[in-house]
């Protein structure tokens, strides 16, 4: 089996240069993520606060820019402001909240997505579609965050053609929001697709994926 780093070059050779492609890194040794910045990642996305804070201590703050794509509890905002370059996850009017006010304590412009709930399933993460207008509007007067797009899972178990929906219906939301011009928002990023889906969500609109097993191999736990 091919090493980490000549994945990643294969896998970056074959997306095209305006998507940007973010490590997903839960699980990950700092070894194995160095060897996919070694392969020419640039984003390393975490799921946890503190894996972060691991990976960071090994391989330094300015190894690569952070993101932030697992659920933030709002007492971890504080640190999560310091670890990350963008919080792909915000979901809630409290945590947007928190987060401009950390933001504005160290005179930092906060860059978030808004998760969407594409699939609309109860137990999930993110706004509803529907929601995500009204959402945007009522954190448009926190002036230390930035919204710079949005995020969307899309239902686990669906296979990538079906994914399809979700990720269009998502788009839709993101030129939406783009046109309506909101003073914190600056849309550049429309972060969807997975190891087995980015070529759909590419097809979608995608500017961002976010790849784990496509770049490192099968995760441990999974066998
Ligand atoms: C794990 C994870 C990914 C990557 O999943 P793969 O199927 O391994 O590519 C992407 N986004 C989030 C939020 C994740 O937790």
């Amino acid at each position: 089996m091919a090493g980490i780093e000549e994945r990643v070059r294969e896998v970056l050779g074959r997306i095209p240069a305006r998507v940007a492609v973010v490590a997903a890194a839960k699980t990950r040794t700092p070894d194995e993520i160095r060897k996919a910045l070694a392969g020419g990642i640039r984003a390393v996305g975490e799921n946890y606060v503190q894996e972060a804070e691991v990976a960071q201590n090994a391989l330094g703050r300015s190894a690569a820019e952070w993101h932030l794509i697992g659920a933030l509890q709002r007492n971890k905002a504080k640190d999560a402001v310091r670890l990350f370059d963008l919080i792909q996850t915000v979901d809630s009017v409290r945590l947007a909240e928190k987060l401009d006010a950390e933001g504005r304590k160290i005179g930092r412009v906060v860059s978030i997505l808004i998760e969407v709930n594409s699939g609309r399933e109860p137990q999930k993460a993110g706004v509803l579609p529907e929601d995500v207008e009204a959402f945007a509007r009522e954190i448009a007067g926190f002036s230390s965050i930035e919204v710079r797009g949005l995020m969307t899972l899309g239902p686990a178990l669906c296979a990538p053609g079906a994914l399809r929906l979700f990720f269009a219906e998502t788009k839709r939301r993101f030129d939406e929001l783009t046109r309506l011009e909101l003073p914190n928002a600056r849309m550049t990023i429309l972060s969807m697709g997975m190891s087995d889906s980015y070529r759909e969500a590419i097809d979608e609109g995608a500017s961002m994926v976010r790849l784990g097993t496509a770049l490192f191999g099968p995760r441990r736990e999974d066998g």
